[in-house]
């Protein structure tokens, strides 16, 4: 079964993130389980864990179908040991919070060079971030984010991820999320001519050579979930901005495919589209097209 929803607002509590989910019709969510945009946030409150697991319960929402965004100041490969310090600091404290939430997995953007230090010794720092949280949590995975390479930004070729991966000490720990916007933006070429013009992708199976080619550079048994997101620019672009489902430069056809690829079922699928007044119609649209069965 394809497991699908949007990040939705936490505001008012974690507690609330379900509520919204299931609102617009979700088996899925992404949630924030503090402000985004601030280094420390209280910790989370007795009741709101409580309040929290019982709305997930209530509501059908397993933890494989829950995928948490870590906070975006967090810099896990920054050249500067000051910026690394608070950066490995918080991001523990949000691993530690999916700890008490009962959530199995974290996704996160990977880090950025700032043009200071090389791409590998960036990478190196993200890989030796994720070992000294593993070590002092358990049962959350960390779930690296492919980039759509904007600035500095680290983790837009699949070789990047592999690269991480391979320097953490615990695999079973350990998995990425692929943006379908940020793949594109970075140059990946997702586009289907499925429901598409042949023209979009000159009748050739773009889409599905990505996702052989993520099989074999990465390895698909650590694809921990997506994000399905239309792109505002075109291929190779290196701009993060996404769009409504269909509406972009990807089109229809690809999140089409993912609803009816078997690889897919499981993991969280999760729009970060921006009108969130027609999530509810997003998903359903792309639930109509899950051709998945059992598991
Ligand atoms: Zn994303
Ligand atoms: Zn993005």
């Amino acid at each position: 079964m394809k497991l699908i929803g949007a990040h939705v607002s936490s505001s008012g509590g974690v507690e609330n993130a379900p509520l919204n989910a299931a609102a617009i019709g979700a088996n899925a969510f992404a949630l924030f389980t503090k402000n985004q945009r601030q280094w420390v946030s209280a910790p989370l409150s007795e009741q709101s864990i409580r309040l929290f697991k019982e709305n997930c319960i209530q509501h059908g929402f397993i933890p494989d179908s829950i995928l948490p965004h870590d906070s975006y100041l967090i810099n896990l490969g920054h050249p500067t040991s000051e910026g690394l310090g608070k950066s490995r600091a918080a991001f523990l404290d949000e691993m530690q919070r999916c700890e008490l939430l009962g959530l199995n997995r974290l996704n996160f953007h990977p880090g950025s060079h700032l043009n200071e230090i090389s791409l590998s010794e960036c990478l190196r720092r993200v890989a030796e971030s994720i070992n000294m949280a593993l070590d002092k949590t358990s049962g959350v995975c960390a779930v690296i984010e492919n980039t759509a390479g904007q600035g500095s930004n680290v983790g837009f070729q699949f070789e990047h991820l592999a690269e991480i991966i391979s320097q953490v000490e615990d695999k079973s720990r350990v998995g990425v999320c692929i943006d379908t916007c940020h793949s594109f933006a970075a140059g990946y070429d997702v586009r289907s001519g499925e429901n598409d013009s042949d023209l979009f992708n000159n009748g050739e199976d773009t889409f599905g050579k990505v996702i052989e080619e993520l099989d074999r550079i990465v390895g698909l048994k650590y694809l921990k979930g997506m994000h399905l997101n239309d792109a505002k620019k075109p291929l190779g672009s290196r701009v993060d901005r996404h769009e409504t489902l269909g509406n972009g430069f990807i089109g229809k056809g690809t999140f089409i495919r993912i609803m009816r690829d078997a690889r897919f079922n499981g993991i969280p699928l999760i729009l970060e589209t921006p009108e969130p007044e027609i999530w509810s119609q997003e998903i359903a649209w792309l639930r109509s097209f899950d051709g998945s069965t059992g598991e």
